[in-house]
């Protein structure tokens, strides 16, 4: 076997199970041609070609067990090898109707949604939409040879030739892709929405701040109401994106929008809360985690949601500046700061849910239960009974804990979980596994709540009708506008082609 490993630092890590793999994996795999052992003879059809030295990337290492076998190790975080979980790669080079089993092998984490029946995502060159594999192809299970660690193993027939395979964790959304999405906002030069850069990351990333209101709220005398939303802080967890915005290019396949499309909308709903609220957002905390493809950690290998205590400016940039834009916030007498919500996936529960902050104060703890609770109302995904309220010491460091201590008893912090698999309504016998639309769909919901909490606190007594009601959420009249903003309809005859275009397995 040919093996060609990307040329890395030369960081040692220490061997042994902590690592999760016989070598330090420290650099992705890089155009790694596997073929049979002691064949030296030319490129066949069928000897797979493995890539993931690409943004968001990750694959470490790519074993040859037989010609359908393959273990695959995932490369860890940077400077912390203790989290592997995120995976992305492709896969080139296929045979038509070639079989194979690919075995990850070096997962740092026990307890699974793999158990539960999530599988990874894939697409391909001429299938570009990402889909969750069948999770009948799908195992989870302790195996003897890796040292008794969890193994997923999933099983895929390859069916075009000439097409690229990309296989991941779950839905990748890169800081490329939120560059491009920002740029398309930027453009568009709506008067209540502003992008500046808040700071750089260790590796001279933007560190982008948005803040979504009605121009006079910012100027007017009132107090201002603020909310302020973070997402990212853990690379690995996509499904955040997703709930705070939406890329344009998903926009060509469905009308679900997350908080920040829905905010800069025409929507009724996003035109009261603008003219009530100030929304600062910042949609990526740790880019360098995200570009780089860790799952958990920064570029230096720091969980930046243990950092809120005390954040570095050298070694923690981004967590640094948002922190310090949201202390001056709270000290400056005009602002109210009401909510602050991070959002994260999670890697063992289903639905969506919350954590919070554990109170002595009885009608404050009752009142912190208000927001999610009118978010159960609105989101057939979100789980109250989820949701919890907790102190525990390991969780001094997060951002939902640290401020909670620090932010006055009118103001809330929360962590938004969603999972990385599904989510089970009231009726449901089994799971219904997360798309990129149903993530995104959420965020709506989590937006339109602050609707429903500020009329129910009486600083919003409007009764312009706001629509709310329809399948998804959108009038017909924002649907059309949805279209014909990105210059594509979709009609019923995408959706069967699509239909066609899943994967034979
Ligand atoms: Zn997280």
């Amino acid at each position: 076997m040919e093996r060609k490993m990307e040329e890395n630092n030369d960081r040692d890590v220490e061997p042994g199970s902590e690592t999760g793999g016989e070598d330090a994996l420290v650099g992705n795999v890089n155009k790694l041609t596997v073929s049979p052992p002691g064949y030296n003879g030319p490129l066949r059809k069928g000897h797979l070609i493995f890539d993931a030295c690409f943004e968001s990337g990750n694959l470490g290492r790519v074993d040859y067990i037989s010609d359908f076998e393959f273990d695959l190790f995932i490369r860890p975080d940077t400077c912390n090898p203790r989290f592997r979980v995120w995976f992305n790669f492709t896969v080139e080079n296929v045979r038509e109707t070639q079989r194979v089993i690919f075995n990850v092998v070096n997962f740092s984490k026990t307890k699974s949604l793999y158990r539960d029946g999530m599988s990874p995502v894939v697409k391909s060159t001429s299938r570009p939409k990402w889909q969750r594999l069948p999770p009948k192809n799908v195992y989870y299970y302790r195996c003897p040879d890796h040292r008794r660690n969890y193994v997923m193993s999933f099983a895929f027939c390859f069916d075009r030739e000439d097409d690229v395979y990309q296989f991941a964790y779950c839905y990748p959304y890169t800081y490329t892709r939120l560059q491009h999405y920002l740029s398309s906002l930027e453009r568009r030069n709506l008067p209540y929405l502003q992008r500046e850069q808040l700071g750089l990351s260790v590796q001279q990333r933007q560190l982008d701040l948005l803040t979504i209101t009605n121009s006079d709220n910012v100027s007017s005398e009132r107090e201002k109401k603020l909310v302020f939303l973070t997402a990212r802080v853990h690379p690995g967890e996509s499904p955040a994106s997703f709930i705070c915005q939406v890329c344009s290019w998903v926009n060509l396949y469905a009308c679900l929008i997350g908080v920040i499309d829905f905010l800069v909308s025409q929507h009724p709903v996003a035109q009261i809360l603008r003219d009530h609220v100030i929304f600062k957002i910042v949609p990526m905390l740790n880019p360098d985690g995200v570009y780089l493809g860790n799952y958990r950690c920064s570029l230096m290998g720091f969980d930046l949601n243990r950092h809120w205590q005390d954040p570095s400016p050298w070694a923690h940039p981004t967590l640094h500046a948002v922190k310090q834009l949201i202390v001056q916030m709270n000290q400056d007498p005009s602002v109210s700061l009401e909510f602050y919500i991070d959002v994260h996936s999670h890697s063992t529960m289903l639905n969506g849910f919350m954590y919070g902050n554990v109170f002595e104060d009885e009608e404050r703890v009752q009142r912190q239960a208000v927001f999610p609770r009118l978010l159960c109302q609105n989101a057939p995904d979100f789980s109250f009974s989820n949701t919890s309220f907790n102190r525990d010491k390991v969780k001094a460091g997060t951002g939902r804990r640290f401020l909670g201590g620090l932010l006055d008893d009118t103001s809330y912090c929360y962590t938004l979980e969603v999972s990385f698999y599904g989510y089970m309504t009231a009726g449901s016998t089994a799971p219904v596994p997360y798309s990129e639309e149903m993530y995104m769909k959420l965020g709506r919901n989590v937006a339109r709540t602050f609707l429903d909490y500020y009329k129910l606190n009486n600083l919003i007594k409007e009764n312009r009708p706001t629509n709310i009601q329809s399948a998804d959420g959108m009038s017909q009249r924002d649907k059309s506008k949805t279209g014909s903003s990105t210059g594509v309809g979709r009609d019923t005859g995408d959706r069967k082609k699509e239909k066609s275009q899943s994967f034979g397995h």
